[in-house]
């Protein structure tokens, strides 16, 4: 922890993947910046993401179209404004990373190669393998130590926005943070703070998102008095690897692409029942095909089926999945391989205009954390490391505005506490955590319904009283704490919402899609 002469920055970001050190480099150029993250700094959403970046780089693709497909994928539940904007400015993105050092793959000619993925009418994923987001974050971190006015903090949670009103309004002026290895409790104050740290997968049961991504960073907003907006709209990936009491591992749609098929216990393929593009029907769809068929048939997960694959081709094309999944003990060329829907991407979070800026003054937000509009309903694929970028910057190039309107309360003394953490309590906190992520899965999930939601609020409501008895600082409770927070207000979006739109699918409002294995059995 940073000492009392230390705890005072410029620019304090929480989070360190693609949107929070892209921001930290650019504020880096006008003031003195801390980042905080609660794990080490390359555990990240980033770290993970296997696709790519969507940026319109060829001559006969257009940033029109790659509006067009992101307003599509939204259901035009977007702000089209920030649409533009992300079109616009992607390709500074790659130019930038690329800069950095970013390997991205090329073709025969030399050129960027421009990979497809569903929902874009063009060829414009750049990506590294399939490891893009691995090499983004060791890159953007690379440059972050050697700038020497960024301080990088690993394992500091920020577990309260510090609010100082002596202006005659309430700004943001830091953050409260735990410094989880030494156990201490302390104060960082800073003239602007930008959110950046990530969705909130842990939300749920299933989920491609690490341990930290409890989508803290919304839930301080929403303390501090921040307006969220479109939480109700989460995006479930379909495929990830189903192996209970381990960590969950994603298998990229590009495996689909790849000629892969979803299959029933048993082998049958049964996706072209739901929608003519089979396998590769939009995510949204395939997940509530999946969920309906698992409900059906009362199994855990459904499988994908390689076996008639070039094992070498995908090894080739897929070598970091096809080496998790040998880890794993699963052999593709005579196995299937078990997988279940997760939670991937939350399209909603901290409400922001198009610099970053909260409804709080001196607080910003960027990356999966914010919610600019961008992705309306659902968002399009690969569209998020580019936000992250290209909002990172936006926000810390305005925030230099505070850079001059130092919060008053730095001139008192941060106090410091102990932070007790009891084991006992952490295991306690924990077990709750787990009762929250199953009700979240079966209630507030792929499909909705208004008499589940009303079922989990009450249920919800419990754990919150069970929870308030948790006074200690110990991670496990601060997450536990967040969650439920944000539980609550997921569920009440979800109310308000009536319709099925995206990634909110609510089945009072629509058919149910109701399970095809019945009439596969015949
Ligand atoms: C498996 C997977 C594959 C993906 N593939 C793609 C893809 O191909 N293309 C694409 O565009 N998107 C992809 N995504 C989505 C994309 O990776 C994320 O949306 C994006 O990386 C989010 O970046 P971020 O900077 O907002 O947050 P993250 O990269 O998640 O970083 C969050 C940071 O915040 C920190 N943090 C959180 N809470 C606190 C706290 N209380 N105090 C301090 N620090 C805190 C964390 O420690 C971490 O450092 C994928 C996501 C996953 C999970």
């Amino acid at each position: 922890m940073p000492d009392e002469a230390m705890a005072q920055y410029d620019c304090l970001i929480i989070g360190s993947g693609v949107a929070g050190l892209s921001a930290a480099l650019q504020a880096a150029r006008w003031g003195k910046v801390a980042v905080l993250c609660k794990a080490d700094a390359a555990t990240t959403n980033t770290n993970l993401a296997q696709g790519g970046l969507a940026a319109v780089l060829s001559p006969d693709d257009s940033p029109a179209r790659h509006v067009a497909d992101t307003l599509a994928a939204g259901s035009w539940h977007n702000n089209k404004a920030v649409v533009k904007l992300l079109a616009q400015e992607a390709p500074h993105c790659i130019a930038e990373l690329l800069r950095l050092g970013v390997p991205f793959d090329r073709d025969e000619q030399g050129e960027l190669a421009l990979g497809l993925e569903g929902g874009h009418s063009h060829n414009r994923i750049v990506h590294a393998r399939d490891q893009t987001g691995f090499y983004i974050q060791q890159k953007l971190l690379e440059a972050v130590s050697q700038t020497s006015n960024i301080t990088l903090l690993e394992h500091h949670m920020a577990v309260e926005l510090l609010l100082d009103s002596a202006a005659g309004y309430s700004r943001c002026a830091g953050a409260r943070v735990l410094d989880s290895k030494n156990n201490r409790l302390t104060s960082i104050w800073s003239c602007a703070t930008i959110l950046a740290s990530g969705g909130a997968g842990q939300l749920y049961r299933h989920t491609t998102n690490p341990a930290v991504a409890t989508g803290d960073g919304i839930a301080l907003a929403y303390h501090a008095g921040a307006a969220l907006e479109d939480l109700e709209f989460v995006q479930f990936h379909p495929t990830t690897l189903y192996d209970p009491g381990n960590p969950a591992f994603l298998i990229s749609e590009a495996v689909r692409g790849f000629g892969a098929e979803l299959v029933l216990p048993g082998g049958k393929p049964f996706m072209q029942l739901y929608h003519r593009q089979g396998s590769l029907a939009p995510r949204d769809v395939v997940s509530q095909a999946m969920h309906a068929e698992m409900q059906h048939l009362e199994v855990p997960c459904l499988f994908l089926d390689l076996r008639h694959l070039s094992y070498s081709k995908f090894a080739n094309k897929f070598p970091t999945i096809a080496q998790k999944l040998q880890e794993r003990g699963i052999d593709v060329r005579s196995e299937l391989v078990p997988v279940v829907p997760a939670a991937h991407y939350m399209c909603g979070g901290v409400k922001t205009d198009l610099n970053g800026l909260s409804t709080l003054p001196g607080l910003y937000a960027c990356g999966e954390c914010d919610c600019t509009g961008l992705h309306g309903a659902n968002r399009l694929a690969s569209n998020s490391l580019p936000e992250g970028w290209v909002m990172g910057r936006r926000a810390a190039d305005h925030a230099e505005v505070w850079k001059h309107d130092i919060p008053t309360i730095l001139s008192a003394s941060a106090e410091e506490e102990p932070a007790m953490q009891q084991v006992s309590t952490s295991t306690a906190a924990l077990l709750l955590k787990q009762q929250l992520q199953e009700l979240m899965w079966q209630y507030v999930g792929i499909v909705r319904s208004r008499e589940g939601l009303l079922t989990c609020q009450e249920q919800v409501g419990t754990l919150c009283g069970q929870a308030a008895y948790f006074t200690t600082y110990s991670t496990e409770v601060l997450e536990l704490k967040i969650l439920l927070t944000l539980s609550t207000l997921l569920i009440e979006a979800c109310l308000q919402r009536k319709e099925s739109i995206g990634g909110h699918y609510i089945k009072d409002d629509l058919l149910a899609v109701s399970p095809v294995s019945i009439v596969m059995a015949n």
